[in-house]
């Protein structure tokens, strides 16, 4: 396609209710048009009034996902990357926090020349804008653009309008709307009911929009006569009723789109004439439903009850089982549990690896600590990230080096050895939204050690989201005592990588190598991670 043609648009937006998987939905898609050989992007507009989610708890919001450029976005962002293979950054995520704030510092710097400053046409005009900016200057072919919320929502209105308007300005084939809905099973009389997908594409026409393809999410299978009514109900051809039916793994939802012909609508609608490639996932698939070896993985952290908080970890470990043929398998463990040695051992029987989880704040942190060092004395692969090697580092100054008590200034400021303490960048900083050390650095590896050889290069560049670091004041100590540092930042002079000689597989991240896991690569660390696990799990079993 050349350059001068102009940017196709694909909206998905939500129906019924939140939840159902847009971010999937808009991954999916993506993943066709890419593998088509179509150059695709993805953008989500978030409805809410924060800036950004990097202040939100995770409860309400789930992970946070880190760019290269140190934007911390929405977790969506985390499947984008993973389904589309494209590193994003903050123009991929809009919130109407930003764009509200952006409109008001226009408006008093003067900027609207003595106009009454209103939703339409100043915010609107902000967000059309900033759906154009991901592709300014033009990269790609096709923008996905992601609406959060679901249609009827108050906040969301100014996105639909603006949805509305830049419709109507690109044209017929240059714009196409996918509503994602929830058919809903009534077990009493057994079937799928249509109705909240007529009432939720009814507010969507208010609005004065209309979908092209509906992908009705449902449990069951989703039967021609539902189709043919839904297809009536909300004017749309009943091949364009897409089944978004349950499947054993997100990966297969471009699988399930592509039967449906789903690249076919996408294709003669925006005229574009491509044929995607399937066949990576189709095996990719394949082998993740027909593991060899399985694995179970303990979880340490604080947020046990909530996976959306360390999805990225999550599927990071989908990546790297297939590429170890293993089914990964996880136990969530909430290390406030873990008061002592005994405790740590009833917790982590009949595991293959432990995975030290990041997190902020003291809770659970001594059972962290623990469990770092029932990894270390039991020879249990290991994988610790940010909040995991500065707990794997305690554990080793307390236990190896003699330092008793040893801690980090996050849990107690007044340890007699601060063995990881606050950056000095991150001293005199009050506000809290954004001032972490965020996003990617460059790291140097030692060669020879195990993380040189899972990554096989010296150089690499890894994301970032901390406030502590490696005290380098304890440096030496550590390292005459057999903790190797085998990467580190050599301009900031920063600690990246730990890990340990006389054992099978112990490492530790300050950086979190879960964030660039992607469909086709699994991270170096989560592969040899998992495989270490295979191992240990061979060799006990
Ligand atoms: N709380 C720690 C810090 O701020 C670890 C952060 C994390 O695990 N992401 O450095």
């Amino acid at each position: 396609m050349s350059a001068a043609k102009p940017t196709k648009y694909i909206f998905v937006l939500g129906g019924v209710m939140s939840g159902l998987g847009k971010g999937i939905t808009a991954s999916s898609i993506g993943y066709l048009l890419k593998n088509a050989g179509i150059r695709v992007t993805i953008l989500k507009l978030d409805p809410y009034l924060n800036v950004d989610p990097g202040t939100m708890n995770p409860y309400q919001h789930g992970e946070v996902f880190v760019l290269d450029d140190g934007s911390e976005t929405d977790l969506d962002l985390g499947h984008y990357e993973r389904f589309i293979d494209i590193d994003m950054t903050k123009e991929n995520n809009a919130t109407a926090g930003q764009i509200y704030s952006i409109v008001l510092d226009r408006e008093r710097r003067g900027e609207y020349l003595g106009q009454t400053v209103q939703v339409i046409p100043h915010v609107t005009d902000e967000i059309i804008h900033r759906i154009k900016s991901v592709n300014s200057p033009k990269k790609y072919d096709v923008v996905i653009c992601e609406v959060g919320g679901t249609v009827g929502d108050i906040e969301s209105l100014p996105f639909m309008e603006s949805i509305r308007q830049l419709s109507l300005e690109v044209g017929y084939h240059n714009h196409m709307i996918v509503h994602v809905t929830l058919l809903p099973f009534v077990k009493a009389s057994g079937e799928l009911k249509s109705k909240p997908t007529q009432h939720s594409v009814m507010k969507l026409r208010e609005i004065g929009l209309s979908p092209d393809i509906i992908f009705c999410r449902s449990e069951y299978p989703i039967d021609r006569s539902v189709r043919e009514k839904i297809a009536l109900f909300c004017n749309v051809h009943p091949d364009h009723v897409i089944e978004g039916r349950d499947v054993p793994s997100i990966y297969e939802v471009p699988l399930i789109m592509f039967e449906q012909n789903m690249m076919e609508l996408v294709n003669s609608r925006l005229k574009l004439d491509k044929e995607p490639d399937i066949s990576h996932l189709q095996k990719f698939n394949e082998r993740y439903k027909h593991p060899e070896h399985k694995v179970i993985i303990a979880m340490c952290g604080k947020y046990t009850e909530l996976i959306d908080a360390y999805k990225s970890v999550l599927e990071a470990f989908v990546h790297a089982g297939v590429e170890n043929n293993s089914r990964v398998d996880v136990r969530w463990v909430h290390t406030e549990k873990i008061v002592d040695d005994l405790s740590a051992a009833k917790t982590f029987k009949n595991i293959d690896g432990i995975l030290l989880l990041p997190g902020f704040g003291s809770r659970g942190g001594e059972g962290k600590i623990l469990s770092s060092k029932h990894a270390r004395e039991k020879k249990i692969p290991f994988l610790g990230i940010c909040l995991g090697l500065q707990c794997a580092v305690i554990d080793f100054a307390r236990y190896k080096c003699g330092l008793n008590g040893a801690n980090s200034t996050e849990y107690n400021k007044k340890t007699e050895y601060p063995v990881i303490d606050l950056m000095e960048s991150q001293k005199a900083i009050k506000i809290k939204g954004g001032t972490m050390r965020l996003g990617a650095y460059d790291c140097e590896l030692k060669t020879g050690t195990k993380t040189y050889n899972a990554y096989r290069k010296k150089k690499i560049s890894e994301r970032h989201r901390h406030r502590y670091e490696v005290n380098n004041r304890y440096r030496s100590r550590l390292e005459k005592n057999g903790l190797v540092f085998s990467g580190v930042n050599k301009n900031l002079d920063v600690v990246e990588t730990i890990e340990l000689t006389n054992h099978p597989w112990f490492v530790a991240t300050q950086f979190h190598p879960e964030l660039k896991s992607r469909i086709n690569r699994a991270h170096p660390l989560f592969r040899e991670f998992i495989n270490a696990a295979v191992k240990y799990n061979t060799k006990v079993s």
